[in-house]
């Protein structure tokens, strides 16, 4: 039996610590769409094509080849041939990516790339569309979300750690504004699908969001 967890919310919701978590927890495989969207930032990053030209985004959309494979049960994305996982977390290529996610052209591409995987094996994948559109079917839908102050808050502990030195102002507008594309644009917006279960972990710690993803799969599922 083949089941799908959908997971989708706005940037740094939590989405996919949980996500793996739940993966770990239940032997399912986890997918990241968003680091696809990434992907493809970097392959318009790498040739300088302005991200704001949909006609040449679109055009140059078939030349772009994005495969999916894990390695110690971590998620690697494959551009054209050459594994670029390790590139994908800068702000640049997340606030690039969500630039040529309102394309359909890169929409339709990766969609396809996302259904396909979860028809060969039971996974929790997150996103923006997932339960709205790509798996429609899906067992389980979650609407993760957290407060604008709280989501800041985590990046900013996270870039951090990473000794990328910045402010709590720049990076509460950079997800303002990543919300604000990611929710109103024309093709598959960020929404919460009818029956998704809204869950915001403002007030709820990891170990919690995980549990109750796990509880009301079990439920949906009657295990
Ligand atoms: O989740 P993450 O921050 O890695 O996603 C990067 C961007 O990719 C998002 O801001 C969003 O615009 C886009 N995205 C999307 N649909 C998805 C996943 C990500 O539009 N399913």
């Amino acid at each position: 039996m083949i089941y799908n967890i959908a997971i989708d919310g706005p940037a740094g919701a939590g989405k996919s610590t949980i996500a793996k978590r739940v993966a770990k927890n239940l032997g399912f495989i986890y997918v990241d769409t968003g680091a696809m969207y990434r992907a493809m930032a970097v392959y318009f990053l790498d040739k300088g094509i302005d991200v704001k030209d949909e006609d040449a985004v679109s055009r140059d959309c078939d030349n772009v080849n994005i495969m999916i494979e894990y390695k110690d049960n971590l998620q690697q994305v494959i551009l054209n041939g050459e594994n670029i996982t390790s590139r994908l977390r800068t702000e640049e290529v997340g606030n690039t990516a969500s630039a040529v996610a309102v394309y359909p052209a890169v929409r339709k591409k990766l969609v396809e790339l996302q259904k396909e995987l979860a028809k060969k094996t039971s996974v929790v994948m997150d996103g923006r569309d997932i339960g709205s559109c790509v798996l429609k079917d899906a067992i389980c839908k979650i609407y993760l979300t957290a407060s604008v102050e709280c989501r800041a808050l985590r990046r900013m502990a996270e870039l951090q750690e990473k000794g990328v030195d910045t402010s709590l102002e720049i990076i509460k507008a950079d997800i303002s504004d990543r919300d604000y594309r990611d929710m109103h644009r024309d093709v598959s917006p960020l929404v919460q699908a009818e029956d998704a279960v809204y869950l915001d972990s403002s007030d709820m710690g990891i170990e919690e969001v995980t549990d109750k993803i796990i509880s009301i799969f079990n439920e949906k599922a009657g295990k």
